[in-house]
């Protein structure tokens, strides 16, 4: 037999192989294993079994190792990484290294350890005369005798007092069996959830909840594939819905993968999701980046194996080699987090609904704020549009307040880090005992201008961003035409002299916090904090517990968290998310809005939500105050299908880097008059125009943007073009499919 294997390491071809007599019954394809390249044995896959090869059989070279008892990729995820292959224009190697862990990769093998058994009982004689001669070997003897399984030498050295020498003598005379197995360490009894599993009765489905999980239920019965989206406002009981589905998949014997955006920052559903599912007796399997590579391991096998059903984590988990998948979840679908930025550069959710068609598997997308993806997907009848309208238990949805900063502004004469009505509504939550949440939105671009007067802030004419100021050369630019003015002195709309940069850090957040409640227990959690994740959960723990008065963080830390005493809830510059260069800013703004604003009155006591901006009647701010999605989708749809951006096409970003920038400019250029022959009007192109960072580590930056109705021809035609082409080696070039922004 020969069969087809693709490198793993530096060697981004397929290659042909032999395969020995004694292995046949185990190689698949999906296997993993190692061959001779160029006499040196290197780690493959498997993609081809019984092939032809592409030169004669006399020169090729046998297997010289079979990995795993289990192919590391199942038929679909084969499936799946051939398409991620063309669909992301990402190298094979590079779709393969992100789908199988390293761990696996490398061949380490399960941590081993030794046991010890009876191998035949001693004699009465033989044991008065251990005992005599050899007392030692006499008690480690008996005490095997009364076993009834195996035991962990470790375990009876320590126990027993005895040394190594002793049971060896014991094996010597044939009376003890040694035995090396293969134990599983505690990858699921992970510690994300902060030990605390969460377990308790599911509670009764009211009647919203009933209807959606019957529709999930439909499709899953059917077994093909559907996808569902799950609007639900925040605080509805969308995991509750979710959970029910999983359950329906693991009583009827098959699989769920659980997708949530950032395992760290959600450990509350992982140990929701844990507490419930291994009630049932169902191993779970959390997979998250602070893995060690034997817990990895170890996941994966019990995934492999089928002896683990269900696996909970972030982006990657989408790979996990469950056998028979009926349920992909994707969780808060809207989450930019879902899209890996290094190669292979996927969407989590993209991938999630494919392969649940590889799979015939149902997905089910859920977000209180669903991306217009997914949105417009419902509208042209691909995906299914389940509701739920209201709060659990009928709780109210909080009250959003806007501040006009403007005003606040004249009024308080100055720059205004807090309104005086969120400092009032802060202090009378301390005098209550209640707690507050301050959100500063960090995914701000500090080189948009805005007037801190009227709250204007420039456009491009030709493409509805933000424009970006440049400092080096005082100009105005558009990153995705290159249309460019000076800077204006004065705002262009107002003319006052207020013009000026934007930005405000946590840190004058939490000075003024102190000096309005300077008996307030205060604390700051970003991405510093994050970084220690064990900071991280203490704080969450504190905050819990009532040690915590006031929370100041980004709105990542925000998501998912459930905290019944928070009944304030300020987001401290609205406009850091909206003017910024990037067509979905509006979206984000909404999203952010709606989504913080969740955080509040989740307990008995309702909740207040105080927005600060200096654009209190932009959409996103208006349609989010009413908690009005739908609305909102359908403005900022149409202003997407005036533009053609996504999702009324397809847009993709190519990046050129290299430390000449006449020469990345050169390239660049020549390149687009390429494509522009080779695709003429299947693609738009923009570009090209310097990145709005030009130089990063002494290399310049250029880059084009395409927007086309099919990816799955233009991108392939890309990839032959690049092939066709000839590049200096200090041009760099990376292609963005879906790009998520215009950053
Ligand atoms: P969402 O994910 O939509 O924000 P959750 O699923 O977290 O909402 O539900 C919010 C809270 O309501 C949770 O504490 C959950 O346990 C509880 N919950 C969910 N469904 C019900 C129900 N049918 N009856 C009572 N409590 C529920
Ligand atoms: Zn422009």
């Amino acid at each position: 037999m020969i069969v087809g294997v693709q490198p793993l390491a530096g060697f981004d071809k397929l290659l042909h192989y032999k395969v020995p007599e004694h292995l046949r019954a185990e190689i698949h394809r999906g296997s993993l294993v190692r061959v001779p390249i160029l006499n040196r044995p290197q780690v493959g896959l498997v993609l081809e079994a019984d092939t032809i090869a592409d030169v004669p059989v006399e020169r090729l070279k046998n297997i010289l190792e079979v990995m795993q008892d289990y192919p590391a990729l199942t038929p679909d995820l084969l499936a799946l990484a051939k398409w991620m292959h063309v669909y992301y224009a990402a190298r094979m190697e590079s779709v393969l290294e992100a789908m199988i862990p390293a761990a696996v990769r490398d061949g380490t093998r399960l941590k081993e350890e030794r046991f010890l058994g009876l191998a035949r009982p001693a004699t009465p004689d033989e044991l008065v005369a251990l005992k005599k001669k050899a007392p030692q070997q006499a008690r480690v003897a008996e005490f095997l005798a009364q076993q009834f399984q195996l035991v962990k030498k470790s375990l009876l050295l320590s126990r027993l007092g005895v040394t190594a020498a002793v049971v060896t003598a014991l094996v010597k005379r044939g009376l003890v069996r040694e035995e090396v197995r293969h134990v599983e360490r505690v990858a699921y009894a992970d510690n994300w959830s902060g030990g605390e599993v969460v377990t308790g009765l599911p509670p009764k489905l009211n009647p919203e909840q009933t209807a959606v999980v019957d529709s999930v239920g439909e499709s899953l019965t059917k077994g093909k594939f559907a996808v569902h989206l799950l609007h639900g406002v925040t605080g509805s009981g969308k995991t509750e819905v979710y959970l029910r589905a999983v359950e329906q998949v693991l009583a009827a014997g098959g699989s769920a993968i659980y997708l949530v955006p950032e395992v760290a920052l959600t450990p509350q559903t992982v140990s929701r999701l844990r507490g419930r599912f291994e009630a049932a007796g169902h191993q779970t399997v959390v997979w998250h980046s602070h893995l060690g590579e034997g817990e990895r391991l170890d996941g994966w096998t019990a995934l492999a194996s089928g002896k683990a059903r269900v696996v909970v984590g972030a982006r990657s988990a989408i790979f996990a080699p469950v056998r028979d998948l009926r349920l992909i979840v994707v969780d808060e679908e809207h989450e930019p987090a879902y899209k890996q930025d290094e190669t292979p550069r996927y969407h989590g959710r993209d991938v999630a609904v494919y392969r649940a068609k590889l799979a015939g598997a149902t997905c089910l997308l859920g977000s209180a704020t669903p991306s217009l993806e997914s949105f417009a997907n419902v509208k042209s009848g691909k995906y299914r549009l389940d509701v739920l309208t209201k709060r659990v238990d009928d709780k109210k949805m909080p009250d959003i307040q806007i501040v006009d900063m403007r005003i606040e502004v004249m009024r308080q004469r100055g720059l205004v880090t807090l309104s005086r009505l969120l400092v009032n509504h802060m202090q009378a939550r301390f005098e209550r005992r209640e707690q507050t949440i301050l959100f500063i939105n960090r995914r701000g671009y500090s080189s948009s201008m805005q007037c801190r007067k009227c709250g204007h802030v420039e456009q491009c004419p030709h493409c509805s961003v933000a424009m970006t100021y440049h400092r080096a050369d005082e100009t105005l630019k558009c990153h995705l035409c290159g249309h460019q003015r000076g800077s204006p002195a004065v705002c262009p709309s107002c003319a006052a002299p207020d013009i000026r940069w934007r930005g405000l850090g946590t840190q004058r957040v939490e000075e003024a916090v102190r000096r309005v409640l300077p008996r307030a227990r205060m604390e700051r959690m970003d991405t510093d904090t994050m970084s220690k994740k064990h900071r991280f959960r203490e704080i969450l723990s504190e905050f819990r517990a009532g040690k915590i008065d006031v929370l100041i963080g980004t709105q990542m830390i925000g998501k998912g968290l459930d905290f019944p005493n928070v009944t304030l809830v300020g987001l401290v510059d609205a406009d850091l998310s909206m003017h910024v260069p990037d067509f979905r800013a509006n979206e984000r703004t909404f999203q952010l809005l709606v989504q913080v604003a969740g955080r509040a009155g989740r307990g008995d006591r309702s909740g207040e939500v105080v927005v600060q901006t200096f654009t209190p009647k932009a959409d996103a701010i208006q349609y989010a105050k009413r908690a009005d999605f739908d609305g909102f989708a359908e403005v900022e749809l149409g202003v997407r299908k005036q533009f053609q951006y996504p999702p009324y096409r397809h847009l993709i970003h190519h990046l050129f880097r290299g430390k000449n920038p006449e020469k990345i400019k050169f390239y660049a250029e020549h390149w687009v008059k390429q494509v522009e022959k080779a695709l003429g009007s299947a693609v738009e192109m923009r570009g090209p125009t310097p990145s709005p960072i030009e130089k990063v580590k002494d290399e310049y930056r250029y880059q084009i943007w395409y927007f086309c109705a099919r990816a799955t021809k233009v991108v392939p035609e890309l990839v032959r073009l690049q092939a066709e082409m000839k590049w200096p080696d200090d041009v760099t070039q990376i292609l963005d499919v879906d790009a998520m922004s215009l950053m």
